[in-house]
């Protein structure tokens, strides 16, 4: 599923990072984001998914 992912999308989304790729769930598992639907994944590096993490975190706490 990543690696599909990757090949569609071979740069981060935000940054345009080529390393520490990762597919990340546009709209998280915990907030109901469909798990293998390839219109919820998008690619981010490490450090942007990290930060995206927090801030789907700090917005459910709203
Ligand atoms: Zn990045």
């Amino acid at each position: 599923m990543r690696d599909q992912q990757l090949e569609r999308e071979p740069s981060g989304r935000r940054c345009s990072s080529t390393q520490n790729l990762q597919a990340d769930h546009i709209i998280e598992i915990a907030d109901d984001g469909a798990l293998t639907d390839p219109g919820n994944l998008q690619i981010f590096c490490d450090d942007c998914h990290r930060v995206k993490t927090l801030e789907a975190r700090a917005a459910r706490r709203q």
